[in-house]
């Protein structure tokens, strides 16, 4: 599996300001939790998709992906991503098949985990304030 320290790679819990930024997907809640629901292409981040969130934050609304900001994230371990891996290690799978994701060639998460991210990132939520407590010590953040 490839680190991905030598090629370009997006980061699949980007923020929308971020340089490059597309919507990933739109965060769905139901009786299971989140889900999210993957944008078919590549969607570009507006002021119309994010005139939609209105007064909430985007990244409740939304998951986006970006470049990559490497050594400028604290997840970044200087090769790889650590979310990534705590992730995999400690997050129950979601689903069991890859989800129809249109950034997974360029996928950092994908990239240096495989399949078992994919099985775990429809679950993800970027904004943390909402998470449940495993996911928040996973992002290294107190419960
Ligand atoms: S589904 Fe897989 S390839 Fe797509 S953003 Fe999530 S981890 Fe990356």
């Amino acid at each position: 599996m490839s680190t991905g320290a030598d090629r370009r790679l997006d980061c699949p819990s980007a923020q929308p300001e971020m340089a490059g930024a597309r919507v990933l997907g739109v965060v769905e809640r139901g009786p299971e939790g989140v889900r999210l629901a993957y944008a078919a292409g590549q969607v570009p981040v507006t002021a119309e998709v994010l005139d939609v969130a209105g007064a909430v934050p985007p990244t409740l609304v939304y998951r986006f992906a970006a470049p990559c900001a490497a050594e400028r994230c604290t997840h970044f371990d200087g090769s790889r991503c650590r979310l990534a891996q705590r992730i995999v290690a400690g997050l129950d799978p979601a689903v069991d098949r890859l989800p129809a994701c249109a950034i997974r060639p360029s996928c950092r998460w994908y990239a240096e985990q495989g399949a078992g991210a994919c099985h775990r990132c429809p679950s993800v939520v970027t904004r943390m304030e909402e998470a449940d407590p495993a996911l928040m010590e996973i992002a290294g953040l107190p419960a």
